[in-house]
């Protein structure tokens, strides 16, 4: 139960000013309402949901198991809501947060269409002001931004871009109005695991589907199915037990790696093992495989192999399956795209796979695009071209801390941040899920750094602090071991959102490695954070 607070008259317009209404931020504030706080939340967009308010791309689901995403703070929300999916569909997703801001009353407490241009720390009153894109200030003692890690979309960079007379845009501002691509000609450009997701929908629907691949992408069958009334009611039954375990393992899931050993098994031992959890639903062929595919080359290399057969096995035309076997790096090196039927859908009449490694796009036109061998007519253009990761969100506000240093010239190499919570210099500020927090399934770890954020305004509130900031030798030290976690990793040398990599930035170029995320997994990095408070916040400094 929340601690009450001594004193709600702030001096500013907020005590507290949430940034975001997604799951964290919505979690946030249920969090402050209960503690009696003034505070309001801000939100960009025209409503809440945050990536599912935005990602309505055809096909967009999580590739968590439902009732691990769902939070895990409220009996009564969990008795309440049923999953009608093991991996819910967007819409689900968005109403579920909805139902859950309506449960507890949320949101007379945020304001939408209130887009943060900027933020300046004054040094004197300890406090900071925001100015938002409609021209209005707002004061507030502290600020806790709660703006996620992909919610920034990134374009190429083509040529004519805007010259193309039909509809394009990214998968993340896929059109809120029905989009019928019935009897269309549609390109999509890219093969993260958003295009792995929404192309074998776009082939059902459209006449011609056209897929532009730069490097191909290890994916694995989600395995999704539906939760029938008598197995919801044993997910409930087992919910303690779901969460103990997710707060026990490092993805914050329930899977659990095999830790026998890989080289303590026999090779046919091996592929039992994969071809069982080929079979199963979710991250298990990546989480619950053997911790060396992680870390030894020679594993990794006999396990993706494995996936090559799977692969091969699946795309009638061999020369096509070769093309959409990753050479360049490992299974699990990058994020794991799972999905529904991705490989079949080559296997269509009306679907082409164009090597826009070998043959570039160099121009998009009127009515569609060229390439360096030949032109293109569309009539729809999805860019499914990824996100300005983790720091992105933050590049989006001026955001300017003492002495006037703005967050993006002191993140200009990457992210430096005190335990993914704060950073030296920019006081009464602090990251939920942020850059460099453990890199876990999302709303695991929201809750756990707004279960951290709370009792910490609190002790600051009840203690009449006025200001908070991280030491610098803290975050020194923290950045330190967030490399560390590095080191050792196959995806430390991924060419991926997680150490940096976007093509469509400058600055972002692979080799320039930025330390996004911490790869401590979930129990270590929540140890620290308890071992933190219970230190009396050692590492920070109070005034
Ligand atoms: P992404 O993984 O960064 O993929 C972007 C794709 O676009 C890559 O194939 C990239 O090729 C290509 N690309 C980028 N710029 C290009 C250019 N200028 N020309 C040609 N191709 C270009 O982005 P994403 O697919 O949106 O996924 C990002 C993350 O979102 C995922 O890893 C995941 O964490 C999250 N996500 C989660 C779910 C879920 O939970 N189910 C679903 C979707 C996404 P290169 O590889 O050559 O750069």
């Amino acid at each position: 139960m929340a601690e009450p607070i001594a004193s709600t008259q702030p001096e500013g317009d907020f005590e507290v000013v949430v940034i975001g209404a997604g799951v964290a931020g919505i979690y946030q504030m249920k969090r402050l309402k209960e503690s009696g706080v003034r505070a309001t939340l801000l939100e960009a967009n025209a409503d809440l949901g945050g990536t599912w308010y935005n990602n309505r791309y055809p096909g967009a689901r999580f590739d968590s198991e439902s009732f691990t995403y769902g939070y895990s703070f409220s009996r009564e929300v969990l008795d309440e809501w049923h999953w009608t999916e093991q991996f819910s569909p967007q819409p689900e997703t968005l109403k579920y947060l909805n139902f859950v801001v309506e449960k507890f009353g949320l949101r007379e407490d945020m304001q939408f269409g209130c887009r943060v241009e900027s933020m300046a720390f004054d040094e004197n009153a300890d406090l900071w002001t925001i100015h938002l894109a409609d021209g209005r200030s707002i004061t507030t003692r502290f600020v806790l931004t709660a703006v996620g890690v992909l919610s920034i979309p990134t374009y190429p960079r083509f040529e004519g871009m805007d010259r193309f007379e039909g509809p394009s845009f990214h998968s993340f501002d896929w059109p809120h109005e029905p989009l019928d691509l019935t009897g269309k000609r549609v390109a999509v450009i890219g093969t993260g695991a958003t295009a792995i997701q929404l192309i074998p929908e776009v082939a059902k629907d459209a006449a011609h589907l056209t897929v532009f691949q730069r490097r191909p992408n290890w994916a694995a069958p989600l395995n999704n199915a539906t939760i029938s009334e008598g197995e919801m009611a044993e997910i409930r039954a087992r919910y303690d037990e779901i969460f103990e375990t997710c707060a026990r393992t490092p993805g914050g899931f329930e899977h659990e790696p095999d830790r026998r050993g890989f080289y303590n098994v026999t090779p046919d031992e091996r592929k039992e093992l994969w071809d069982r959890l080929y079979e199963e639903p979710g991250f298990g062929i990546w989480l619950r495989n053997f911790v060396e595919i992680f870390v030894d080359e020679a594993a990794n290399a006999e396990f993706s192999n494995y996936i090559a057969d799977r692969i091969r096995g699946r795309v009638d035309d061999p020369e096509l399956a070769e093309k959409l076997i990753p050479k360049d790096h490992g299974f699990g090196v990058q994020r794991v795209p799972l999905e529904t039927g991705y490989f079949e859908t080559y296997n269509r009449d009306n679907v082409v796979l164009v090597d826009s490694e070998a043959t570039p796009i160099e121009r998009i036109t009127a009515k569609g695009l060229e390439t360096s061998d030949r032109s293109f007519d569309f009539d729809v253009i999805v860019y499914s071209t990824g996100f300005d990761a983790f720091t992105g969100a933050f590049d989006a506000m001026e955001i300017r801390g003492v002495g006037g240093q703005t967050l993006k010239e002191k993140w200009a190499d990457g992210p430096v941040t005190y335990l993914g919570l704060m950073v030296s210099g920019f006081p009464n500020f602090l990251m939920l899920a942020g850059p460099q927090t453990a890199a876990t399934n999302f709303p695991r770890g929201a809750e756990l750094s707004v279960n951290w954020a709370t009792p910490f305004l609190e002790y600051l509130i009840n203690s009449g602090y006025r200001r908070f900031d991280a030491e610098s030798g803290a975050e020194e030290a923290w950045l330190e071991h967030v490399k560390e976690m590095y080191e050792g990793l196959l995806l430390r040398s991924a060419k991926s959102w997680i150490t940096g990599y976007n093509s469509n930035i400058d600055g972002h170029e692979y080799g320039n490695t930025r330390y996004n995320i911490y790869n401590g997994g979930g129990p270590r990095y929540a140890a620290r954070l308890k071992e933190v408070a219970e230190g009396s916040y050692s590492g920070v400094r109070f005034g």
